[in-house]
């Protein structure tokens, strides 16, 4: 079938709307008409690092089932979807319960095309990799596969929640997944674009104290401020570690670093009591190497890596989408929406920090 789609054909370069041929759904493949697709961190980074080329990126997707393959049962056509993250179902990590460090993933998420190489998407016969995140949804139309599509109640505002399959269920997931924090505990958050103001609501949801936020722009202390934290820290006039010692005495009892930066990084650790947990749930280029003294985590700290924020997406968006629901997940307070056509000013708004979480809505 047509779609139209957002392509990546140049390193670093703008997108380009082009009409591009999608294949009909294998067994395995569900095809969802997007309704609206979150611009995530990681469109960014690969645009600037594409592994493959010409790509279509996009892995914040909601939409409606169209089409469903005969193999597939989970979902059927009507039904209102939110995509997530590709994992195998089959490897140890997996089978414990924890997909988002699937073995299998990165091939699937980044390889462009699927298991037996071909691409889902052409151009009067040009190949063009897709399937990325197993579903490249910068598009009217992505095919996915039934292990991330998460159908979501009828009653919500789908073109708000496609975030929620990747940035959202990071930050609220590190949170409420991986550090399981404790009502009353205090947690520090550094960096407060989506994924740090997500983990400042679900730090409010579970009944933190106090939530500091901590960031070098003001208008995000000022919507921290707003979505939950009780106490925000301009890092570019106080030092963090510090305040926070004395705000809670003796060091928070959680951190979280969400901006990718080593010196954000440090400082986060060292905010933390002993024995409290640092999570770092900000992706930094490959390479990127942080230092600390040995003895800040001799008395039983703890550093974590944290991807996805530990989300099973069929449990947690569910969970996360009545939170929204109940006014506990206040989303549109991040977002700003963007016609799919200007995508491009969507990316470099949210490069320059003058939106918090573009979502791009797709024509109807
Ligand atoms: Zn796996
Ligand atoms: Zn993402």
């Amino acid at each position: 079938m047509k779609i139209s789609a957002a392509v990546l054909r140049e390193k670093g370069q703008p997108f380009l709307q082009e009409e591009l041929d999608l294949d009909e759904p294998r067994p395995d493949e569900i095809l969802v008409r997007i309704a609206a697709a979150g611009i995530c961190h990681t469109d960014v980074t690969v645009r600037n690092n594409p592994l493959v080329l010409p790509v279509v990126l996009g892995h914040e997707g909601a939409g409606i089932v169209e089409k469903v393959g005969n193999g597939v049962t989970k979902v059927q056509p009507g039904d209102p979807v939110v995509l997530s993250y590709v994992y195998c179902g089959r490897c140890a990590n997996c089978r414990q319960g924890r997909p988002a460090y699937c073995s299998q993933s990165a091939m699937a998420t980044f390889g462009g095309v699927r298991a037996d190489g071909t691409t889902t998407l052409s151009r009067n016969g040009e190949k063009i990799f897709g399937n990325f995140f197993g579903q490249s949804s910068f598009a009217t139309h992505a095919l996915t596969y039934e292990n991330n599509v998460v159908k979501v109640r009828p009653d919500a505002p789908l073109a708000l929640l496609g975030p929620l399959g990747c940035g959202i269920q990071t930050g609220a997931g590190a949170v409420i997944n991986s550090l399981q924090v404790k009502a009353g505990a205090s947690i520090a958050v550094f960096g407060l674009g989506a994924v740090g103001l997500s983990a400042v609501m679900a730090a409010k949801i579970c009944g933190c104290f106090p939530i500091i936020g901590v960031d070098i722009r003001p208008h995000r202390l000022e919507l921290a401020r707003d979505l939950g934290a009780t106490h925000v820290l301009d890092a570019a006039q106080e030092n963090p570690t510090a305040e926070i010692k004395k705000i809670t005495g003796d060091g928070a009892d959680y951190a979280l670093e969400c901006a990718g930066n080593p010196k954000v990084l440090r400082q986060a650790l060292e905010s933390v009591r002993r024995p409290g947990v640092c999570g770092l749930v900000g992706g930094a280029p490959l390479g990127t190497e942080a230092t600390f003294d040995m003895n800040s985590i001799m008395f039983g700290r703890t550093v974590r890596g944290i991807l996805e924020g530990d989300s099973v997406p069929d449990i947690f968006i569910p969970q996360l989408v009545d939170f929204v629901m109940q006014g506990r997940l206040p989303l549109e307070k991040l977002v700003t929406f963007y016609d799919f056509d200007r995508i491009n000013q969507a990316v470099e708004d949210s490069g320059e920090g003058r939106t918090i979480k573009p979502i791009l809505r797709m024509p109807a």
